[in-house]
């Protein structure tokens, strides 16, 4: 028999799931996917503006996605996102429109806690899968936010190819391997592309390097900054520039700019209890979704830091699924860890 004073405390009310999806990009809705359809009755918590983006993540800030394969003509972001979730619940996934603000990874089952609950009793989760994105770093340049989108990307892959773009001189900020991949690429759309780079020396392996210099349709700007972004009101045209040696500022004529400048991965929840990489990401076993906690799983560019595609968020999404559901079987199954 029970003791008695156990009788007196109160049953947990509060959710325990076999699976929880943190992020509604297309990592965590692929992942949704998945895990509904293998009947694990995944919760995915979408946030309310999380690392402040709407649900649906980073595509719900684009127009056109073009390079989402099974949509030849292309598709609007917050359309293809519609549509992600739209499968996700067609298959069972349950949606929650929070945000998830604190963790407890240190045992299983694990804790967390929704934004403003913090002080309440945790949920509980048996595995979890991170897919909370990352976000483009800014420079927050005068005129930057008239601009953004309309003649200001983050991602020359993305947007490189827009009408608006072609035989046009372009520029891109950075000094990084993301700097030169995306000015040699940005080459075959562009007339010309210039590289500012802020000291006198490429931070970009020497592989990627040498290409950027040796490109005749490349200019790099060495110590050189922007100040300031100007254009019609509707598109940008203009660049104002600064030499940070001789303090020289001028005038350099561009319908494209291009950050490279580095992203950062969303990683503020997990950041002390996750093995991460110095600028934050989250570190995963080669080729799986598996991080340094078992049942902790990370997909989606908040542990990529090289591809950055939602066609990649998605692929590590699936795989992020199908590891969560293999070890949610064996350790049904009693079968030990290796
Ligand atoms: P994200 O899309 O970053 O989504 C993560 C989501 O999780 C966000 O909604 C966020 O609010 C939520 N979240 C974060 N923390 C929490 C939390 N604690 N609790 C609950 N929810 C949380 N890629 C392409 O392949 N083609 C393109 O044309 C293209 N265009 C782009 C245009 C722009 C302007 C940008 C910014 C990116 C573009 N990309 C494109 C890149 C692509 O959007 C990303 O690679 C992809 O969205 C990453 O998916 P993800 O699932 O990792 O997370
Ligand atoms: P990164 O290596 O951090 O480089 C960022 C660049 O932006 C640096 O040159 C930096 O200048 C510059 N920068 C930062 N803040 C700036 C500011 N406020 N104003 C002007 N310039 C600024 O980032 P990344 O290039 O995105 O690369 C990230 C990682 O992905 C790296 O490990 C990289 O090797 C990898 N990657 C690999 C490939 C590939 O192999 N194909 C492609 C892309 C990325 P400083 O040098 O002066 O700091």
């Amino acid at each position: 028999m029970a003791p008695l004073a156990n009788a007196s405390v109160p049953k947990s009310t509060k959710m325990h799931s076999k699976v929880v999806i943190i992020g509604s990009g297309p990592a965590g809705h692929t992942a949704a996917v998945y895990l509904a359809r293998a009947n694990l009755n995944p919760v995915l918590f979408e946030g309310f503006m999380a690392n402040g983006f709407a649900a649906g993540g980073q595509l719900t800030t684009t127009t056109d996605v073009e390079n989402y394969p099974g949509f030849p003509s292309g598709i609007l972001g917050p359309e293809l996102m519609d549509k992600f979730r739209e499968q996700s619940i067609r298959f069972g996934t349950q949606i929650i429109t929070e945000t998830v603000s604190k963790i407890d990874l240190s045992a299983r089952p694990f804790r967390y806690w929704r934004e403003s609950q913090e002080h309440e009793e945790p949920e509980t989760a048996d595995t979890i899968i991170i897919a909370t994105g990352a976000s483009a770093k800014r420079l927050g340049l005068k005129g930057e936010v008239t601009y953004w989108q309309s003649g200001i990307s983050a991602c020359a892959v993305c947007d490189g190819a827009v009408p608006i773009f072609r035989n046009q001189p372009l520029a891109v900020i950075g000094g990084g391997d993301s700097a030169a991949e995306e000015a040699t690429y940005l080459t075959k759309y562009g007339s010309h592309v210039y590289v500012l780079v802020r000291r006198s020396e490429l931070r970009a392996s020497k592989i990627m390097a040498k290409r950027l210099m040796n490109n005749p349709k490349i200019t790099i700007l060495w110590n050189t900054v922007a100040t300031e972004c100007q254009g019609d009101g509707d598109l940008l045209n203009n660049l104002r520039i600064k030499n940070v040696s001789t303090g020289q500022e001028r005038d350099l004529p561009v319908r494209g700019l291009f950050y490279a400048i580095g992203h950062e991965p969303a990683t503020a929840l997990v950041r002390s209890q996750l093995q991460t990489d110095p600028d934050g990401y989250i570190i995963t076993v080669p080729g799986t979704t598996q991080t340094s906690v078992r049942g902790v799983f990370a997909a989606g560019d908040v542990q990529d830091k090289r591809y950055r595609q939602a066609i990649t968020s998605a692929g590590s999404g699936c795989m992020a699924a199908l590891e969560a559901e293999r070890l949610i079987a064996e350790e049904e199954e009693g079968i030990e860890e290796d």
